[in-house]
């Protein structure tokens, strides 16, 4: 575990069935090397979770589900799949370089666990425990998204600030705020704090389209934007975060995100 993180973990007890959505077996995949399918039974408490980065972010699964459970009709659980080098997906191969992402085909949640890694590295981000949790939340958005029929609306392939693409990245980025707001009524996480939600922030930040091209290319081309700069996410965490509304994450009721 990341010393000194903040107080994100502090989980009571760990239910067993997130891993797949409830029927408690496990989710291996054959072609996975190194896949983590038997988490379930190996994190089991909330001491568990503080000291293994794998049991914490299967606390982290626990608390998002239960939020949307509570809160989106008709919610099904999906499952994460943890994986290094390269997985099948139903959206394809998928190797680590592409980060965590959602697979709306099989409603399934890629995370190689590498990529908590590149965050620090490659991007530049802080760390720490909430900047894992931001983005497995995210992901969950996306999942969020899917369920309530506004994932299709980024099919059409129209990029920049506006577009429908970043339109959806920036809710599932607020829906990954929301669950912030609500995360220790969970039960899964004892408290957040100022520090945690800043690292959150952080890792917004480092993963926005600007931040991205700047270090890549040297530039900044907003008409390519997939999922908005870093300041775009960072305002849409923050109203889902802050927002007391039933559901402040509507991206595509105002006219500019
Ligand atoms: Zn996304």
């Amino acid at each position: 575990m990341v010393a000194g993180g903040g107080g994100l973990i502090g989980i009571l007890v760990l239910v067993f069935s997130l891993l797949n959505g409830g029927d408690g077996t496990s989710v291996p995949d054959s072609s996975v090397g190194n896949l983590k399918s038997d988490l379930s039974a190996t994190c089991q408490t909330g001491e568990d979770a503080n000291q293994r980065d794998d049991c914490r972010i299967v606390a982290v699964v626990n608390s998002v589900q239960a939020y949307w459970e509570e809160r989106q009709p008709d919610y099904q659980k999906a499952t994460t799949v943890f994986f290094s080098g390269g997985t099948n997906t139903g959206c394809g191969a998928a190797s680590s370089s592409i980060g965590p992402f959602y697979c709306p085909t099989d409603q399934r949640i890629y995370i190689d666990l590498g990529f908590y890694e590149d965050l620090r590295t490659r991007f530049g981000a802080q760390g720490g425990p909430f900047a894992e949790a931001y983005v497995i939340a995210h992901e969950y958005g996306h999942h969020v998204e899917k369920l309530r029929g506004v994932l299709a609306r980024a099919r059409s392939r129209e990029t920049g600030p506006q577009s429908p693409a970043v339109r959806v990245e920036l809710q599932a980025d607020c829906l990954a705020g929301m669950w912030a707001r609500g995360a220790v009524d969970t039960g899964f996480i004892e408290e957040l704090t100022d520090a945690d939600i800043a690292d959150g922030l952080n890792a917004a930040s480092a993963i926005g389209d600007d931040r991205i091209q700047e270090q890549a290319q040297g530039q900044v081309s907003p008409e390519s934007w997939t999922h908005g700069s870093s300041e775009q996410r960072q305002k849409w965490f923050l109203t889902g975060y802050r927002s007391s509304a039933p559901f402040p994450c509507d991206t595509f009721a105002v006219p500019t995100v």
